[in-house]
C-alpha cells in the first residue's frame, strides 16, 4: 500500500513478478523451484506473469488464447498471450494454455526459446511505462521440466497464489487512494473547507487497510479471510476512483495539466476497473454506473 501511494507503476511491476515467484513457489516441481526462486531471489532473473487468458481475458471467445499439445519431446504452445507487464524484461513468463481435451498446463516460459515473440509495448491510458505486451507463442517447444501446474481442470483453480481480485490488487487500489488523500491534506492545508471532504475518506481508506490487513492474516483458529476478497476489490476500486477525483475537483484546473499528481492519479484509478477485475466486481460497478439496483 506505501508502495503504491508513492508510484503506482512501480509497485503494479512488482505484484507481476511476485505472481510469477507465487507460483512457481507453490508448484510440486521441486526441479524448478530450486532452479528458478534462489535466482529469482538474488534478483539475477525476472519473471513475470501473463496468465489473464485463464481467467478474465478472451473468456468470450470459442477456442482458447493458447492451444498446447503434448508431444514425446515435450508441451507444444500455439497461441498468443495477451497481457504481459514487462514482457520485454523477463527472462521467463508464468503463462499457460488449453489442451485439446480442456485440460490446463502452467508453465515458466523462456523467452529466449523458439517461437516467442514479444510485442510492442500497448499505448496506454496510464501506467505505460509498465511495458505490457502481448506475446506470441508460435509452435514453443517446452521441456516439461518447466511445468508449474497440469495438466488439470481449471489450472488457476488448482495453483497458489489466487485468482483474479486477490487482495494485493486491492491494496494497490488502497495505496493510490492513500496518496490522493495526502495530496487533498496538502491543498486542505491553505482551504479549510476541504477538511470535511478529506475526514470521511480518509476514514473509509483506514477501515479499508485494516479490512486488507485482516483478510490477509485469516480469522485466528480457522485462518479464514475475515471478508470476501471480492467485496473488499469492489470498495477499493470505489474508494480509488472518488478520492482521486475528490482531488482533481479540488485541484481545479492546475490539476487537469499534464504533470500535476491529480490528473495522473485520476487516470491510474481507472486501471482498477480493467484490471485483475472479477466479473461480479466489474458487473456491480456497471450496474452502479447505470443507476440500477446492485444484484442481491
Ligand atoms: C495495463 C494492463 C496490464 C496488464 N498486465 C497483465 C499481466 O501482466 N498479466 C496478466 O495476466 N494480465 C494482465 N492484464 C490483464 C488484465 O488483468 C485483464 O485480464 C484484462 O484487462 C481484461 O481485458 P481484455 O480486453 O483482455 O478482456 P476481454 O474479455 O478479452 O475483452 C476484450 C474485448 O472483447 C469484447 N468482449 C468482452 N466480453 C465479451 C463477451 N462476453 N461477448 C462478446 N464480446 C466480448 C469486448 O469488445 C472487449 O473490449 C493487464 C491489463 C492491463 C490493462
Amino acid at each position: 500500500m506505501r508502495l503504491a501511494a508513492a508510484c503506482l507503476t512501480t509497485t503494479f511491476v512488482l505484484t507481476q513478478r511476485n505472481g510469477a515467484c507465487q507460483r512457481i513457489a507453490g508448484s510440486s516441481n521441486e526441479v524448478l523451484r530450486s532452479d528458478l526462486l534462489p535466482r529469482l531471489a538474488r534478483g539475477e532473473i525476472f519473471a513475470t506473469v501473463g496468465i489473464s487468458h485463464l481467467t478474465t481475458s478472451r473468456q468470450h471467445w470459442r477456442q482458447p488464447a493458447v492451444k498446447v499439445g503434448q508431444t514425446p519431446a515435450g508441451l507444444r504452445f500455439d497461441g498468443e498471450v495477451p497481457w504481459v507487464t514487462g514482457a520485454a524484461c523477463a527472462d521467463f513468463i508464468v503463462t499457460g494454455g488449453t489442451l485439446g481435451d480442456g485440460r490446463q498446463v502452467l508453465a515458466a516460459i523462456p523467452t529466449n526459446l523458439a517461437g516467442v515473440r514479444v510485442g510492442p509495448p500497448a499505448k496506454l491510458l496510464a501506467l505505460g511505462a509498465s511495458q505490457t505486451s502481448s506475446v506470441r507463442l508460435d509452435d514453443v517447444l517446452l521441456d516439461e521440466r518447466w511445468l508449474i501446474a497440469g495438466p488439470v481442470e481449471q489450472v488457476m483453480k488448482q495453483s497458489a497464489g489466487g485468482g483474479a481480485g486477490s487482495l494485493a490488487t486491492s491494496a494497490l487500489a488502497v495505496g493510490l487512494s492513500q496518496g490522493a488523500i495526502v495530496h487533498l491534506q496538502i491543498e486542505a492545508e491553505r482551504r479549510s473547507d476541504l477538511q470535511e471532504i478529506i475526514v470521511p475518506l480518509r476514514t473509509e481508506c483506514d477501515e479499508l487497510q485494516t479490512a486488507i490487513i485482516q483478510s490477509a492474516e485469516g480469522t485466528p483458529g480457522t485462518g479464514a479471510p475475515a471478508h470476501s476478497a471480492e467485496a473488499i476489490r469492489g470498495r477499493a476500486n470505489s474508494l480509488a476512483l472518488r478520492t482521486t477525483q475528490a482531488l482533481l475537483a479540488a485541484s481545479k484546473g492546475a490539476g487537469f495539466v499534464v504533470g500535476h499528481f491529480a490528473e495522473r492519479a485520476v487516470r491510474e484509478a481507472l486501471f482498477f476497473l480493467v484490471w485483475s477485475c472479477p466479473q461480479p466486481v466489474v458487473d456491480a460497478a456497471l450496474r452502479e454506473m447505470a443507476g440500477i439496483a446492485p444484484c442481491s
